[in-house]
């Protein structure tokens, strides 16, 4: 794996959770955008000519040699978020950027079960949103089943999660599901081969980076864009924070 500063320009895939009216929050601030920043980011994009693309184009650029002129960016949001089809898609739409949303299968229309520990959990898009905002061009992709920990399953449950969310995120697009997200970053060589086998394009990790640095289309490095980065902090994020950060690959630790 190399630490140098990409040959190429870099290729960012930025990584976002929820955007929209949210006060500054106290802890895990990584996973909240005030939608007014995320609008700034979106305009700094334009005015810097960045190549906003999905992630289909990214690994072509980065994997399969199709040339790598300009600075480019993916967007990727996680989860599913309700605030996504109120706030962040109206945005996105203003300057015909793509984005791609990782959808949790089995909890379309419901809450954020897996965010246990917080007093209210944010509801998460219902199926008559993902199907219009589908034919607005919104690119979706699998989060799993249950936004499970990976590598804490059985082969046959990693299958499960990895393969069923494929299916029936097919069945309520009508569309091809080519990427897929690991949740929490966790995932094992096992999870990573399962992925590719269940016919997946691409999968994105939680090890920061540009992702010029990622080894193959199926760990691909993101860089998260917090809720305190004005666009000073996100301009920095793009041009100057290239180097690779963070957990990969981790052993299974389930039951066989
Ligand atoms: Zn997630």
């Amino acid at each position: 794996m190399s630490t140098q500063p990409p040959a190429t320009p870099p290729l960012s895939i930025l990584m976002y959770h929820q955007i929209g009216r949210y006060p500054r929050p106290d802890a895990h601030r990584a996973l909240f955008c005030h939608i007014d920043r995320f609008r700034a980011q979106l305009r700094y994009l334009s005015l810097a000519g960045f190549d906003v693309i999905g992630p289909a184009q990214a690994r072509e650029r980065l994997f399969e040699g199709a040339p790598l002129r300009r600075r480019s960016v993916v967007i990727t949001v996680d989860d599913g978020y309700d605030d996504f089809r109120e706030h962040a898609w109206p945005a996105l739409q203003e300057h015909g950027f793509p984005a791609t949303v990782y959808l949790v299968s089995s909890l379309i229309g419901k809450q954020a079960e897996w965010l246990s520990e917080r007093p209210e959990l944010p509801r998460l898009m219902d199926a008559q949103a993902v199907r219009q905002l589908h034919r607005e061009g919104c690119n979706f992709g699998s989060h799993a089943v249950t936004h499970p920990r990976l590598s804490t399953l059985s082969a046959e449950r990693q299958r499960r999660e990895i393969f069923d969310s494929k299916a029936s995120l097919e069945d309520l697009t009508g569309a091809a599901i080519d990427d897929f997200c690991y949740p929490y970053g966790d995932y094992s060589l096992r999870a990573r081969d399962l992925v590719a086998e269940a016919g997946y394009r691409t999968a994105t990790t939680c090890i920061r980076g540009a992702a010029n640095f990622s080894d193959n289309p199926f760990e691909l490095t993101r860089k998260a864009i917090s809720y305190g980065d004005n666009v000073l902090g996100f301009a920095w994020k793009l041009h100057a924070k290239q180097a690779r950060k963070g957990q990969a690959a981790v052993p299974d630790q389930g039951p066989i």
